[in-house]
């Protein structure tokens, strides 16, 4: 069996956005350290990402935009050196890192394992334009890998906000399908129930906005009914999960209420169904002790392993200065007094798209 590769080094976390940027790189250090002290470096493989080349980043990248990104200078056509993209030094070398570790990734996800890019899941950057915190798309490049293998893909987008780069980049083909789940109304504003793809694309394309203060309940109704159904009956070689972790009910750029629960839960459904072959990126998640106990769960639970409830005290202490209290990986869940309107829309929603989509 292939062995489980974990893609992480401190490329990911020695890395600065300055002060007052949302994303948090060291994110990825605590992670890192969280999966240490639970036991979930046990039976993978820890590899350092390496720098994606011209040639593979021009596989989805425009060679005007790559040179501009390079050059590490503000430039308003490539959407550097905006309140979300600012330009800062290493910039090119760090987003590059974050393609060639998904690629490695990807990789051993179609040679059967199970693999996750800490460092990777930037799935709003254009072709030609950086976008949303996201300078390189390390999602559309890998997919464009696993496709030009022969590999068939289920890309499966958990984060809260749409995959909107993602969707464009494969919205005519067949031998992909995006299935997002994000919540409606926020950036980057794309990701309508209506837009099912184009020619033999269509039906290929999914998207399940969800109004804010969803719960926990109301996403594993869709996983019931809509993702694993989906998932069996496509039935791809590869299962791509971006998990970003900014639907958490915590996060502070969103209005999701969902808790570390439902991740464990996706993690096991979606495993019942394929337990090999799966590639996992991070993505958002801009509470970082959250980003590091959702991302440990779902890399214990997709690949069946056990682990402590109890937060180390090495976390915690790290946890408590962030403001985190609860001395356990679990949240309580919560209740946001909207139930059954919220309950209603998603029903609606995965009623709508079950009678128009090729696999009901
Ligand atoms: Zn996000």
């Amino acid at each position: 069996m292939a062995e489980d590769v974990l893609v992480c080094s401190e490329d990911y976390w020695n890395f600065d956005f300055g002060r007052f940027h949302p994303l948090r790189p060291i994110r990825v250090k605590l992670t890192f350290e969280l999966m240490k002290d639970l036991g979930l470096l046990e039976g993978s493989e820890v590899v350092k990402p390496r720098e994606a080349t011209e040639e593979e980043l021009l596989t989805y990248h425009e060679k005007s935009y790559l040179e501009a990104l390079k050059r590490e200078e503000p430039n308003e056509a490539f959407g550097l050196g905006t309140e979300d993209n600012s330009v800062v030094s290493g910039i090119f070398r760090y987003a590059s890192l974050s393609v060639g570790g998904t690629l490695i990734a990807a990789e051993a996800a179609y040679k059967g394992g199970v693999a996750f890019n800490l460092g990777g899941g930037m799935h709003h950057a254009k072709s030609g334009k950086a976008s949303g915190f996201c300078y390189l798309n390390d999602v559309v490049i890998a997919i464009k890998h696993l496709l030009s293998r022969g590999a068939r893909v289920f890309y499966l987008d958990i984060d809260a906000h749409h995959c909107d780069a993602v969707q464009e980049a494969f919205y005519e083909e067949d031998r992909i399908l995006v299935l997002s789940i994000h919540q409606e109304g926020i950036f980057p504003g794309t990701g309508d129930i209506e837009e099912m793809g184009e020619g033999r694309g269509k039906g290929y394309n999914i998207n399940v906005p969800i109004p804010r203060y969803s719960e926990d309940e109301d996403v594993l109704w869709i996983f019931e009914k809509l993702v694993i159904p989906v998932l069996e009956r496509f039935s791809p070689d590869v299962l791509f999960v971006q998990v970003g972790a900014d639907a958490h009910k915590d996060d502070p750029l969103t209005s999701l209420y969902l808790t570390t629960g439902i991740y464990a839960k996706a993690a096991e459904l979606l495993r019942q169904i394929k337990s090999e072959g799966i590639l996992i990126t991070g993505g958002g998640g801009y509470d970082i002790v959250n980003v590091a106990r959702i991302w440990s769960i779902f890399w214990g639970k997709i690949r069946g392993v056990s682990f402590p409830e109890e937060l180390p005290e090495r976390f915690l202490r790290i946890a408590i200065m962030e403001g985190y209290v609860e001395p356990t990986i679990w949240d309580i869940p919560g209740w946001s007094g909207l139930r059954q309107h919220v309950k209603q829309e998603i029903k609606e929603r995965v009623d709508y798209l079950t009678r128009h989509l090729p696999f009901f």
